[in-house]
């Protein structure tokens, strides 16, 4: 940074000049370094507008491991067959009733709430919690075997599709009070605490009502499940709580990257049964090149929005503060070279 000559007034008479401008260089190379420096904004740039619950089945991005927080599985966006967390652990860890497994970045926060709902004599336990993709096949072919493959996924996820896959999805029940979904849980002392508190430990439901009250609900695509929560980590859980969105609305609008090509390829919706559901899986891999490629181009690392924003290049790759500085900057700057423009004038 010493580009700039130390003034000596009176002896370098002819060096003066450009001696004032030095103070403006230094501030314009500064800002330049920091512009170019500046890490891509936490919410990349997403895909744009919300599919209204396209059914299809298009590989989600990001989905490394590492980038929990911000994956998103719905009735379009999926994961593959293979997608098991390397870090499942007995929800026992977190000292909280019931059976399963959940993935252990989640196990302090879900210690912490199971304590804090209890504390409020409200105590939660857990119905059910991770599921693999042969898990997740036989629950949705029970549904749509018993009441139609249209109405069963109104309210069950496609294999695939599942955030219980994700090891981040957890149906709560009251402590020693059964099956939640009967009835309406959220009116019970424990469903009615966690869907008040739960966000403050990184829990936010997945599947509220629709607009005005209705089981059926345009945003998430999925009836109202009053029992299922997903983990989103302390940060983004308070981020969707203040949006007032939906967990798939924020994610999609903030986190989820995908390109045309990657929709526009959505093979046709597998039907899973018993005996297809390999040959219509194979389909389904094949199909979704692009968002497989571009993870190969971009491997996960430990911070899940740098990675998805290094992937990719769009014009709101720079964020609305970076932008604001470097205009701020830009006017000091010129503002600087016109003290000495007329200061040289002056003379
Ligand atoms: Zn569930």
């Amino acid at each position: 940074m010493d580009i700039a000559e130390p003034t000596r007034p009176g002896l370098r008479p002819a060096r003066r000049g450009r001696a004032r401008y030095a103070p403006a260089l230094a501030l314009a190379i500064v800002i330049a370094a920091l512009l170019a420096s500046t890490p891509a904004p936490r919410s990349a740039q997403a895909v744009g507008r919300l599919p209204s619950c396209d059914l299809g089945d298009v590989y989600t991005v990001p989905r490394g491991y590492d980038d929990w927080s911000v994956t998103l599985v719905d009735r379009l966006l999926r994961v593959e067959k293979d997608y098991v967390p390397p870090d499942l652990v007995n929800v026992r860890e977190a000292g909280i009733p019931g059976g399963g497994r959940i993935r252990a970045v989640a196990v302090d926060d879900t210690r912490a709430m199971a304590r804090a709902a209890r504390a409020a004599g409200a105590p939660i336990g857990v119905w059910s919690a991770y599921r693999s993709y042969a898990e997740q096949v036989q629950i949705f072919n029970g549904y749509a075997q018993q009441n139609g493959r249209d109405s069963a996924i109104t309210y069950s996820q496609r294999p695939g599709h599942s955030e219980h896959q994700l090891g981040l999805g957890v149906d709560f029940m009251s402590a020693g009070g059964g099956n939640p979904l009967p009835g309406d849980w959220a009116t019970t002392a424990a469903g009615r605490w966690m869907r008040d508190n739960s966000w403050k430990f990184g829990w936010v439901n997945s599947y509220p009502r629709g607009k005005g009250g209705t089981r059926w609900n345009d945003r998430t695509c999925l009836r109202y499940e009053p029992w299922h929560y997903r983990y989103l980590g302390r940060a983004v859980a308070a981020e969707v709580h203040r949006s007032g969105l939906t967990i798939r609305e924020y994610l999609w609008r903030n986190h989820t990257l995908l390109d045309s090509t990657g929709r526009s390829a959505a093979s046709p919706t597998p039907t899973p049964s018993a005996t297809a559901s390999t040959s219509r899986e194979s389909t389904a891999t094949t199909a979704p090149a692009t968002p497989t490629a571009r993870r190969t181009t971009a491997p996960p690392t430990a911070n899940p929005t740098l990675a998805t924003g290094s992937s990719t290049s769009t014009s709101s790759g720079v964020g609305a503060p970076v932008l604001v500085a470097g205009l701020l900057g830009l006017v000091g700057v010129l503002a600087l070279i016109g003290r000495a423009w007329s200061r040289r004038r002056m003379r």
